[in-house]
Formats: C-alpha cells, sequence, structure tokens
C-alpha cells in the first residue's frame, strides 16, 4: 500500500444524496491523483439513527459509479472500516484521555445549554460556558452503568491555525469558538469528534476530504491530535451541492439521490459529469468518465478548480447548480 491514505467517512443514517455523492467523487478524485489508498469508512456508531439496508445502498451507488474502494466492505473485516466493530478501540482513546487529566462529566442537558441565553455562539453551535468544568471524572467503568452524564474533553484556551487546501488558512479563538465539547454522549455513544479523530489516526489517514459543513469541526479535533501526540492529517473542504431551492442537501430533508436518476435512465458518465460540474472541476454538466477526469486533473488543477468554485460559492452566483 502507497503512504497516503484517504477516505470517504458516510453516516448510514438514509441513502446518499446527491451532495454526499459530490463529495464522494471528490475524495475518489484526490484520492487517485495523489495515488493514496481510499478507504470506505461506515460511521453507524449512533445505533439509533444508523440501518444496514443504507449501508447497503451506498455500496451499491458507489459501485455504480465506479468510485472503488481499497479498504472497505467487502475488501477487509468489519474492524478495518466499520465504527460500530471499533469500539474496543474508542474506549482505549477514551482512557487515555481520562489518564492525561482532559476530562470531566457533565450533567448539563442540551435545554439547560439553551436556557442560558446569553451563551456565546461558535460557527459549531452554542459555545459550553463550563458548568461542570471544574468536576472530577468518575472512573470510566461508572459510565457504562449510569446514563444521567457525558464526557466533556476541556478545551484548549488559544487561538489555533490550520491550512486547508481549498479554504486557505483557518483560524479560532477556541475558547470563545468551540468551547470544552463531548466525546462521550449522555446516551452512551461515542461522539463524532473523538471516534473520527481515532479512527483517521489508526487507519493512518493522510488526507481528509469531506463537505465544508465540517471545516470548523478541524478545531475540536487539532485538540485531540495534539492530546494523542499525533499529527495533523492535510485537509480539503470541498463545497457542498444544493438543491433547487438553494439550500444544502440533507439526507433528513431526503435530498435527490441516484435511484430517481437511475430510475429515469441516467447514465454513469451523465450523472458524474454532473458531480463534477458541481465540483467546478468541468466547466460544462455533460457526461464524463472517471478516466477523463484523471486525465486531466493533477494536484494542482484540482484544488484551483474546487478552489474557484469554492469562491464563486460564496457569492452566491452558482449556488443553485
Ligand atoms: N460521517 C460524517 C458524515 O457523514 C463525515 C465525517 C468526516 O468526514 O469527518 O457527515
Amino acid at each position: 500500500m502507497s503512504e497516503r491514505r484517504a477516505r470517504y467517512a458516510p453516516s448510514p443514517t438514509g441513502p446518499l444524496h446527491l451532495g454526499n455523492l459530490q463529495t464522494a467523487l471528490a475524495s475518489w478524485l484526490q484520492a487517485r491523483i495523489a495515488g493514496a489508498s481510499f478507504y470506505l469508512r461506515i460511521e453507524d456508531l449512533d445505533r439509533a439513527r444508523c440501518r444496514d439496508e443504507y449501508t447497503a445502498r451506498m455500496v451499491d451507488d458507489l459501485q455504480w459509479l465506479g468510485l472503488d474502494w481499497d479498504v472497505g466492505p467487502g475488501r477487509g473485516a468489519p474492524r478495518d472500516y466499520r465504527q460500530g466493530a471499533r469500539d474496543a478501540l474508542y474506549h482505549d482513546a477514551l482512557a487515555r484521555l481520562a489518564a492525561r487529566g482532559d476530562l470531566f462529566p457533565c450533567a448539563c442537558s442540551r435545554r439547560d445549554l439553551a436556557d442560558l441565553a446569553s451563551a456565546p455562539h461558535g460557527p459549531l453551535g452554542a459555545v459550553y460556558p463550563g458548568t461542570c468544568r471544574d468536576r472530577e471524572l468518575p472512573p470510566l467503568a461508572s459510565f457504562a452503568r449510569s446514563v444521567d452524564d457525558a464526557i466533556r474533553f476541556r478545551c484548549g484556551q488559544s487561538v489555533r491555525a490550520f491550512r486547508d487546501r481549498i479554504h486557505g488558512d483557518v483560524c479560532c479563538d477556541m475558547a470563545r469558538e468551540v468551547g470544552d465539547f463531548v466525546v462521550y454522549r449522555r446516551d452512551g455513544v461515542i461522539a463524532y469528534h473523538l471516534a473520527v479523530v481515532v479512527d483517521d489516526i489508526d487507519m493512518g489517514i493522510t488526507d481528509v476530504l469531506r463537505g465544508e459543513d465540517l471545516l470548523w469541526s478541524v478545531f475540536p479535533q487539532i485538540e485531540l491530535y495534539e492530546a494523542f501526540d499525533c499529527p495533523l492529517p492535510t485537509y480539503w473542504h470541498v463545497p457542498l451541492k444544493c438543491d433547487e431551492f438553494g439550500e444544502r442537501m440533507s439526507k433528513r430533508r431526503g435530498g435527490t439521490g441516484l435511484d430517481r436518476l437511475r430510475a429515469i435512465g441516467r447514465s454513469r458518465e451523465n450523472v458524474l459529469g454532473m458531480l463534477a460540474f458541481g465540483l467546478g472541476l468541468v466547466d460544462r454538466d455533460s457526461p464524463v468518465s472517471l478516466d477523463e477526469l484523471l486525465a486531466e486533473l493533477d494536484e494542482d488543477v484540482f484544488v484551483d478548480r474546487i478552489r474557484r468554485r469554492a469562491a464563486r460559492g460564496r457569492d452566491g452566483v452558482l449556488e443553485a447548480n
């Protein structure tokens, strides 16, 4: 396997919509252009919201588009790619953070936090006001029995920055804009930031390409990389696809998926052309194959075209593509 490793990491909470598939295409192209191995990681930690049938549909959709993977369903043991099979790893990571004194139990409900009308909001939502910050963490085993407390990571107070391949330098005042974040939820589920960082480190992921709605999630994740003493991956946060009303697509609202396009007879090249156009990789929405895209793109061209697309999106010119 090559040194560079990239991944696409969908949550099977619904069928992939065209916005998800656009990001999947970007991730696959970035990996293949870089000669990286490509992981398809199934982020199914939240058993109440995830369904195996959605995973099966995702696999089918990605295969239909020709986006293949080196590790993922059908390639490797579930422990290699399914968060639901990797619990021991996350609990081991929690124990390491606890041993460093980074964690505290938190009894505040969402309602408690929402009721604090004065609580400042950052790009990730309400910033935790620190209510339980000085509480001491009981032994982790007690959390398996108690459903009352979440566990939070004590976030640093400094200003942090990182360089995104698409967005350039991004910086954040951690205390004011992020605050102490949850690593273990009150319902006993390992929280997103912790699972993603543990997985990316364990899988040796060097390139994280995902939708730009997750740009700010890098900041809590930086704290965890530092706590685990591991280097940050290279980040690529790409523009999202909007629906016909100019709204970001969401699985919850049931954005258009591949089944509808397949049902009306759209070809693979036709769909790839539309997704590549949405990313700004081609200048017309016309059929294209993966081989043609790979032949036309190197890393610099890939970055340059997506950057231009992201900049146009911010001006609102192309949001309704
Ligand atoms: N599982 C997340 C999602 O479906 C993506 C996580 C990531 O790429 O870091 O939105």
